[in-house]
């Protein structure tokens, strides 16, 4: 069940309650972009870079979209525990959060943020539990379809994977604190810094949905 999203103080951080946002959501929502614009206009924001075995696509930098490395180095990476999780995504490949920058990020007392898929958020969710876990939902299935195409960033064979993924995922939203739907990158962008940087901001009505604090 979820309770109103004008609950008195569900967003107050809870006593020891980090400032680490982890946002999830199903493929193709739009969680890279909504990450983009926090970093495009939030600098006080800390943003984690993840580990990936994934090869660059046009245009993305190595230490600033991903840590590109080799399936050895990620090897290494899970052998020495220097990741605070990690999972194989889409079937693809596997990607990872660093652990020691976020702990700096933490100790530092900058909001610091995650964007990772949800088998990593599940983990965080085992290891952090007082981190703050968002959920970004698409505004409907239609929708997210229509992304998911209108990137054109995957195959055939690959968007129908992810897919059947995505409807797996999107029944995950109850198990995170508060949903974020998608409609607008910037508004959505928004929405999410003021939960970061403003934590005893009350959602209203237009705003982010608290589920079962
Ligand atoms: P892409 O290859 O399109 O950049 O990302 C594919 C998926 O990997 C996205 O759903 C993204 O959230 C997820 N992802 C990116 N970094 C991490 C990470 O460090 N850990 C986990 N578990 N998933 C990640």
């Amino acid at each position: 069940m979820r309770s109103s999203a004008s609950s008195p103080g569900v967003t107050e951080p809870a006593a020891g309650r980090s400032r680490l946002v982890v946002l999830a959501g199903p493929t193709a929502v739009g969680k890279g972009t909504v990450a983009a614009q926090v970093r495009a206009t939030h600098p006080e924001v800390w943003i984690s870079v993840s580990a990936t075995t994934r090869a660059p696509r046009p245009g993305e930098e190595n230490g600033v979209h991903y840590w590109f490395v080799s399936d050895e180095e990620f090897d290494r990476m899970i052998a020495e525990d220097d990741l605070l999780e990690w999972a194989v995504v889409h079937k693809a490949a596997r990607y990872g959060t660093p652990r020691q920058p976020v702990d700096l990020a933490l100790a530092s007392g900058r909001p610091a943020m995650l964007e990772i898929d949800l088998q990593g958020a599940r983990q965080v969710r085992e290891t952090m539990p007082q981190a703050l876990f968002v959920f970004l939902k698409p505004p409907s299935w239609d929708e997210l379809v229509r992304r998911l195409v209108g990137r054109g960033t995957e195959t055939e064979e690959e968007r129908t994977r992810r897919l059947a993924t995505a409807e797996e995922e999107l029944a995950a939203e109850p198990e995170f604190d508060v949903t974020i739907v998608n409609h607008e990158v910037h508004a959505a962008a928004d929405e999410l810094v003021a939960l970061m940087v403003h934590p005893s901001v009350h959602p209203h009505q237009d705003g982010p949905t608290i589920n079962n604090l």
